[in-house]
C-alpha cells in the first residue's frame, strides 16, 4: 500500500514532492493530539501546528459543516462572517492594529505585506534573515536563501545573518548580539540606498522559527527596531508559526519579544487546517494599500473560512490553550533539561510554550552540530510512534510543536521515548 502510494505520488505529482521521514507515514485519521496510519497504528503528534486546537476539533468541524451547508460565496457580497471574525481577531492585538485583509496562505499574506510596505514607503528594498522561509510566491521566494529562486536574487533583496543564541554573532550573547544584528541590518539598508532601491521593509518571524528559535530576551529587537525606524522603513512580523497563543506567555510572538511591527501576517494554525491567512495592519496602512493597489482574493475570507477561523479562535480562548501551552511547554522543557544531564548530545534546550526543542551537538565544547544524528533521532522517534522533526541553521535542532491541547502525560511519553532513542542511537 505505502509503496504504491509513493509510486503514484511521484508519477502523478512529479518528482521532489518531499515526505517526512525515511519511511513515510500514511495517515488516515486524526483526533486531538493523535494520528492513526492505514494499519491502525497510533502516533503522538508532536509536530503539527496547523491542527492548532487538535486534529478534527468537533467545534471547528461543526462550524465548517454548518456554514458549508448554508452558503459559501466570496467577499464581493456582504456577509457578517468575515466581519465577526476580524473583530475577534484584532481584539487579540495591541493598538493600533484594527483592520485585516483575508487570504488563503502564509505566502499570499507575506506577498501582500511586501506590497503594503511599498505603498507606505514608496521604496522596494527588502531585508530578511539568511535562514528564513516566508513562502513561495515569486516575490516571497526571493526571501529564501535556503531554497534559491530560479534566475537568482533580485538586487532589491538583501540578507542579514539569522540570530543564533547558542553561537551568537561575534561570540557575544544577549544585547551585544542584538546590537551586532542591528548593525548588520544598517549595513544592508545603506547598501539598498546606495543601489537606488531605497529601504522598504525588514521582514522577520519574531520567534525566528525556521532559524531554530534562538532564546532572545524581551527587548532584543529594540536596537534593530530603532535602526529601521530611523531609516523610514517598515517592520513586517511574520506570525505564521508563533501566533495564536503557541508561545504560551503571549498571544503573538511579537508581543513576547516586545517588537512593535507595522504589519503582521499569519496563516497556518488560523483555522485548524482550513486554508486561511491574513494580513493585520492599522487602518491607515490598509487605506494606503487599498488606495494604491486593487486587491481581491476569490477564496480569502469566504463564509466557510471565516466560520472555521472564528471557531478556532474561540476554542483557543474558551479552552485556555495559550495557558496550557505555557504550563505544559515549561514542563516538557524541564524534561528535556533533565535528559540533557544524562545525554551529552543535547547542547541546548530552548523555546517557549509549545514551540520548543533541543540542539544536538557532537561535542558540547566545540558545539559541532550533530546534523546526521538529529535526522536519525527524528526517524527513530517516528518508528516508536512519536512525530517530530528537525530544523535550524545546521538542521540539528529537534523541533517540537504539537497541537495546543498537548498534556503533561503526552509530554511524559515524548520525553521517555526520546530518552530511549538517544540512548540507542549512535552519535557518529
Ligand atoms: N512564513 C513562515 C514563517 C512559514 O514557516 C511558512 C510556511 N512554513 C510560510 C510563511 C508560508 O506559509 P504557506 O505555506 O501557508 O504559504
Amino acid at each position: 500500500m505505502t509503496e504504491s502510494l509513493i509510486e503514484r505520488r511521484a508519477r502523478l505529482l512529479g518528482p521532489n514532492m518531499s515526505t517526512f521521514y525515511d519511511e513515510p507515514v500514511h495517515l488516515v485519521r486524526g483526533q486531538g493530539v493523535h494520528l492513526w496510519d492505514s494499519e491502525g497504528r497510533q502516533y503522538l503528534d508532536c509536530y503539527n501546528n496547523v491542527p492548532h486546537v487538535g486534529h478534527c476539533h468537533p467545534k471547528v468541524v461543526e462550524a465548517i459543516c454548518q456554514q458549508a451547508g448554508t452558503l459559501n460565496t466570496h467577499t464581493r457580497y456582504l456577509h457578517e462572517g468575515i466581519l465577526d471574525y476580524v473583530e475577534a481577531l484584532v481584539a487579540t492585538f495591541d493598538a493600533p492594529f484594527d483592520t485585516a485583509l483575508m487570504c488563503c496562505t502564509g505566502s499570499e499574506a507575506n506577498d501582500v505585506a511586501l506590497r503594503m510596505a511599498q505603498a507606505l514607503t514608496g521604496k522596494t528594498g527588502v531585508i530578511a534573515t539568511d535562514h528564513t522561509y516566508h513562502g513561495n510566491t515569486t516575490a516571497v521566494h526571493q526571501l529564501s536563501q535556503t531554497n534559491p529562486p530560479p534566475g537568482g536574487y533580485w538586487d532589491s533583496v538583501r540578507f542579514v545573518p539569522a540570530p543564533d543564541s547558542y553561537r551568537p554573532l561575534g561570540g557575544v550573547p544577549g544585547m551585544a548580539h542584538a546590537q551586532a544584528f542591528a548593525a548588520k541590518v544598517q549595513e544592508q539598508i545603506d547598501a539598498l540606498e546606495a543601489a537606488g532601491h531605497g529601504f522598504s521593509s525588514l521582514i522577520l518571524c519574531p520567534f525566528f522559527a525556521n532559524e531554530g528559535f534562538p532564546d532572545l530576551p524581551q527587548g532584543w529587537l529594540d536596537p534593530v527596531q530603532a535602526v529601521v525606524r530611523n531609516a523610514g522603513g517598515v517592520i513586517i512580523a511574520d506570525e505564521v508559526q508563533p501566533g495564536f497563543g503557541r508561545v504560551g506567555t503571549h498571544f503573538w510572538g511579537h508581543q513576547k519579544i516586545g517588537l512593535k511591527p507595522d504589519i503582521v501576517t499569519m496563516g497556518k494554525p488560523m483555522a485548524n487546517g482550513h486554508p486561511v491567512a491574513a494580513v493585520v495592519a492599522p487602518a491607515a496602512t490598509m487605506k494606503a494599500f487599498r488606495e494604491r493597489f486593487r486587491y481581491f482574493n476569490t477564496f480569502g475570507g469566504n463564509p466557510v473560512s471565516a466560520a472555521a477561523a472564528l471557531a478556532t479562535l474561540r476554542v483557543v480562548q474558551e479552552e485556555g490553550l495559550q495557558e496550557n501551552a505555557r504550563v505544559v511547554g515549561e514542563y516538557a522543557r524541564d524534561g528535556l533539561r533533565e535528559l540533557a544531564t544524562r545525554h551529552e548530545c543535547i547542547g541546548d534546550v530552548r523555546g517557549s510554550g509549545l514551540f520548543f526543542g533541543a540542539e544536538m551537538v557532537l561535542d558540547r565544547g566545540t558545539k559541532e552540530p550533530a546534523t546526521a544524528f538529529t535526522k536519525r533521532v527524528a526517524n527513530a522517534m517516528r518508528q516508536r510512534g512519536i512525530l517530530l522533526n528537525f530544523l535550524g541553521i545546521h538542521y540539528n535542532v529537534l523541533k517540537i510543536r504539537p497541537p495546543l491541547p498537548f498534556s503533561r502525560d503526552n509530554a511524559d511519553q515524548l520525553i521517555e521515548t526520546l530518552d530511549q532513542v538517544l540512548a540507542e542511537t549512535p552519535l557518529a
